[in-house]
């Protein structure tokens, strides 16, 4: 029935202590002047009532004291106000004083309890008034005829006034509850409203402050989307935004690997604290968390590590991780490391940035690959790797322009190429194609070009060489090419041979190719599998 406010309870205990302690310093010294005065008005008789009450009231603070001192008061405080009550009554008693001074006090004392303290204590007030107004009245009954003639009081009349008083206590009491309640209700309602305000107010501030981290994220984004606009270098571009995202997140350090076409995972970019010198080794365990999330292509924390992963971790100060795939559509591309030395993981929002990052970079890194991929292609002939004719425009607009050097060029041609193709098939024929690449592609070097010209016929170009080196490197060529062994796929086994033309002179690609050419046309006609120098004795001899 009774509510207790702790706090609130004990302030008023400790008011009433000191309270209780004061009044019976007063009630002393009024004691001691009443009853040992010169002139005291009281008759003698009262003198042991006097030191009666004066005793209670010491005794009533002693127990209140030891009350208080070991704590106890918040559980004993119907205690205290018994003794207080008691205490009144009898210093009450001893004034003979009318009944209605006293429930002038009780009233005070249901009032107070609406003003200062929690409702339910309006009934225990007034509860305690009326008790303590009962004893009283049976303390004074008696003794009504003393006062019959002080105020004039006969018993009905006395009876009346003690009845109405019971009647008034009861009516305050009630009146003071639903007081209480209204305005209890009043300041409950009132206390709601500040909290809805409150709960506004940070509301609009939460909005304010989530709004100024998603402005300065948009921000970082624009940031990313300019270096992935400006930045065609793959590592620099992920060096930056591994920066950028240890800005964002705070992190102990930010790792980007990539997932190389041979299924490596390979460090592509690292910042941040210094790099475990094992890291790159590390992740290329099957059960790495790295390796874990291309596999599942999910986001992966510590707590997804192995045992010895995060043993790792741990003797590199590092406690929590996060990885995040990077991916397109169809390709896995690789992995976002971001490491903390605290042992929280990154929350909720984190993620969803650094995924939004992830997003980005995964497009950034398709965008470069394919880029490199465009130019690979429009540069080099698809089947053997070697340059194509586009790249030997290139580079013949580079030579002509910045010299009137001397132009090598030699022309090869497969002999017989067409047999290979019917006899075998024209996967084998490819087959050869190829190997042939791989011999020229040996004999090429700075000033040294081969080129795939045509369907079976190649070209070398070269900045630096005598004829006699030109020669050399011709013959070289042809007797690798004839020395090889092809085998099918069926397990026959054949070779190959080639003719080569040769020319060499400084007036320009077209005139020393088509001098080359004829020396080609030369050899074939020769019999084939030989080097011909163009305007050597050799042709002159089958020209004649
Ligand atoms: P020779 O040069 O000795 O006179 O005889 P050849 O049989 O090599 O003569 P030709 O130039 O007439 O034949 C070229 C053949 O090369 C025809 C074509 O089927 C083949 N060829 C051209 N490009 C490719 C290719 O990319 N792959 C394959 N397998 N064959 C090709
Ligand atoms: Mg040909
Ligand atoms: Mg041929």
């Amino acid at each position: 029935m009774l509510q207790h406010n702790n706090g609130k309870t004990q302030l008023r205990l400790k008011i009433n202590l000191k309270l209780h302690q004061l009044t019976s310093l007063l009630f002393l010294a009024l004691v001691c002047l009443l009853t040992f005065g010169q002139t005291s008005p009281y008759p003698y008789s009262l003198r042991p009532y006097l030191t009666f009450v004066l005793l209670f009231s010491f005794v009533a603070l002693v127990v209140k004291e030891i009350l208080y001192k070991r704590q106890l008061l918040p559980r004993f405080f119907w205690l205290m106000d018994l003794l207080d009550v008691a205490t009144a009554s009898f210093i009450y008693y001893l004034g003979f004083f009318s009944v209605n001074y006293l429930i002038v006090l009780y009233f005070f004392l249901i009032f107070l309890s609406v003003r200062e303290f929690i409702p339910g204590e309006t009934h225990y007030l007034t509860l305690l008034s009326l008790i303590g107004f009962g004893i009283n009245v049976a303390l004074l009954w008696p003794n009504y005829r003393i006062l019959a003639p002080i105020y004039g009081m006969d018993p009905v009349f006395y009876g009346f006034i003690v009845g109405s008083a019971f009647f008034s206590l009861v009516f305050v009491g009630v009146f003071a509850y639903f007081y209480a309640k209204s305005d209890f209700r009043l300041s409950r309602h009132l206390e709601q409203m500040l909290a809805e305000k409150e709960a506004a107010l940070k509301e609009t501030y939460l909005t304010h402050a989530n709004l100024e981290e998603k402005y300065a994220f948009s921000y970082t984004l624009t940031l990313i989307q300019q270096f992935l606009l400006e930045e065609m270098d793959e590592t620099n571009l992920l060096t930056r935004i591994t920066d950028i995202i240890q800005g964002i997140v705070g992190s102990y350090s930010c790792a980007i690997f990539s997932l190389d076409k041979d299924n490596t995972i390979r460090l592509a970019a690292y910042s941040g604290k210094q790099l475990p010198p094992d890291l790159p080794e590390f992740v290329q365990r099957k059960d790495s968390l790295v390796a874990l999330t291309i596999k599942s292509q999910a986001i992966h924390n510590e707590k997804d590590a192995s045992f010895a992963e995060r043993n790792f971790w741990a003797e590199h100060n590092i406690h929590s991780l996060i990885t995040i795939p990077l991916s397109t559509k169809n390709n896995k591309l690789g992995v976002i490391l971001v490491t903390s030395a605290q042992t929280f993981s990154f929350d909720q929002e984190q993620q969803e940035q650094l995924m939004i990052i992830a997003n980005q970079i995964s497009l950034a890194l398709e965008n470069t690959r394919l880029h490199k991929e465009t130019k690979l292609m429009a540069w080099h002939d698809s089947l053997t790797g070697l340059y194509n004719r586009n790249y030997l425009n290139i580079f013949l607009s580079i030579v002509e322009d910045s010299t009137s050097n001397r132009l090598g060029c030699l022309i090869f041609d497969l002999d017989h190429f067409k047999v290979v193709n019917d006899t075998y098939g024209h996967t084998t024929g490819d087959m050869v194609l190829k190997k042939l690449a791989t011999i020229l592609s040996k004999h090429t070097s700075p000033g040294r070009i081969a080129v795939r010209y045509g369907g079976e016929e190649f070209i070398m170009l070269d900045l630096n060489s005598s004829m006699e080196e030109l020669y050399n490197l011709g013959e070289q060529i042809r007797k690798e090419v004839a020395a090889y062994k092809f085998w099918t796929a069926t397990g026959e086994e054949f070779s190959i041979t080639i003719s080569c033309g040769i020319a060499l002179d400084d007036t320009g690609f077209d005139k020393v190719f088509a001098k080359a050419d004829t020396a080609l046309y030369q050899a074939k006609n020769q019999g084939r599998n030989q080097v011909v120098i163009y305007g050597s004795r050799a042709m002159e001899t089958s020209v004649n």
